[in-house]
């Protein structure tokens, strides 16, 4: 971002709270209002975009994938497999594209914990469910509430972080007596 364009940027950004007639003492205090409530509007769009993105980009390839018929494994497993294309980026674009290479990725359901396990291991690795997991859950069985299970800890916006607490250096320590403990 330009130097001027950025000036101007956080100009309107503290006009909202300070203006000409405001005191010094009373800068300080709205500056750290301020400040508190930008932080906490960035980690909210940070988190929110990142998240979204991935879930995004997953509802999307879902296209791409076949399931097999089920195979019952055990007395309350059943197996899909599933085939898909296999995607590849372009190292000048940074884009992904679909080639005509495809892969089979194994999934098995567990129809007692109604839980799923897929190979491709995308939900343990970044805690978002796959497109193999939201086809299956979608498509194959027709459920309409995501489990409880899938929802990750650092996604929920009704959890309350411990880096929320540590992140905001100007944070007023009067106004959250827990921030004083971290
Ligand atoms: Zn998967």
């Amino acid at each position: 971002m330009k130097t001027t364009i950025r000036v101007e940027s956080i100009h309107s950004f503290f006009n909202d709270y300070v203006n000409k007639h405001t005191r010094l003492r009373e800068f300080a205090e709205q500056y750290c209002e301020a400040m508190e409530v930008r932080a906490e509007a960035e980690r909210e769009a940070d988190s929110q975009s990142a998240s979204f993105k991935e879930v995004q980009r997953e509802c999307m390839r879902t296209s791409y994938t076949n399931f097999s018929a089920p195979t019952q494994i055990s007395e309350n497993k059943v197996e899909y497999l599933v085939d898909d294309r296999v995607w590849c980026m372009n190292r000048q674009t940074r884009k992904e594209f679909v080639t005509k290479y495809k892969r089979v990725y194994r999934v098995v359901y567990n129809t007692s914990t109604k839980l799923a396990e897929c190979e491709c291991k995308l939900f343990h690795s970044i805690g978002i469910m796959c497109r193999y997991l939201i086809k299956l859950y979608d498509d194959m069985l027709g459920m309409f509430e995501i489990l409880e299970a899938y929802i990750v800890r650092k996604w929920r916006r009704d959890v309350q972080r411990k880096y929320t607490r540590v992140m905001v250096a100007y944070h007023d320590h009067l106004k959250n007596r827990a921030s004083e403990t971290f």
